[in-house]
């Protein structure tokens, strides 16, 4: 990684359309960058207003819980309308000057084919606020910011992944960022008659943490989060790199 300029700068920016993305694709990275040293934050384009149980209110106090668990150094919310997102101008604009504010080195962003539209949405948008926030002619009212790397977080569709990051030793730590959500694990009929959702089913983060434990059977861990980039990183050391993790006959 380069050396930052600014100390108040992000090393790492996972960005997602509603409370609980980015802590059930990224958590583990997050948590792993925390531990690691690293500035870490995340931005939450909505306030998952639409979602069938919790407040907006209810859901920013569980993603600063869940931001608290993780380490990070910030939480933001862009203030977008959920199940509305769109990459017009506007609202890459407000993506980009967010991070010409926190400068993040590396951005994670959701997969551009995915079951929610949002998802899919806030993946465009992202795409293009790095792009135009490192542009000299793009006025935000701050200075153009070079994000590093913009990397692609696993969520429902699959990929073929670029790399992916042992989380095997924060995996207690994601999974308490996610259940931080109370609000979405809601066991009970609620008197108003809201139905109980997918997540709100009984052994559900078990069933979605499995998917770590499958990642790591494919890399030679016990947990494992999958990521992908579109362009090759250029590696100084790829004898040191190759020689991370275990030895390929061990992977499945
Ligand atoms: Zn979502």
């Amino acid at each position: 990684m380069t050396q930052k300029a600014d100390n108040n700068a992000l090393d790492l920016l996972a960005i997602g359309a509603h409370p609980d993305d980015v802590e059930m694709a990224s958590g583990g990275w997050i948590c792993v960058a925390g531990k690691q040293g690293y500035r870490t934050g995340v931005l939450h384009l909505t306030k998952g207003e639409m979602g069938t149980h919790g407040t907006p209110e209810q859901r920013v106090a569980e993603a600063a819980e869940a931001a608290r668990i993780m380490g990070c150094a910030s939480i933001d919310f862009a203030g977008m309308i959920d199940g509305q997102l769109i990459d017009d101008a506007e609202s890459v604009r407000t993506v980009a000057n967010i991070l010409r504010r926190l400068k993040p080195q590396v951005v994670l962003a959701p997969n551009e084919c995915c079951h929610h539209p949002d998802h899919e949405a806030a993946a465009r948008m992202i795409r293009k606020a790095v792009h135009f926030a490192a542009l000299n002619g793009y006025e935000t009212g701050l200075p153009p910011h070079r994000v590093q790397r913009l990397v692609t977080s696993r969520y429902s569709a699959h990929f073929e992944p670029s790399f992916y990051v042992d989380i095997s030793d924060v995996i207690e730590q994601k999974k308490a960022a996610i259940l931080a959500y109370k609000s979405q694990f809601q066991t009970v009929m609620e008197e108003d008659g809201k139905p109980l959702t997918r997540m709100s089913k009984d052994g559900f983060i078990d069933q979605f943490l499995s998917a770590t434990g499958m990642f790591g059977l494919k890399c030679g861990c016990r947990h494992a989060e999958a990521y992908r980039v579109e362009t090759a990183p250029l590696v100084g050391d790829p004898i040191a790199l190759l020689n991370e993790g275990p030895p390929q006959h061990l992977i499945r």
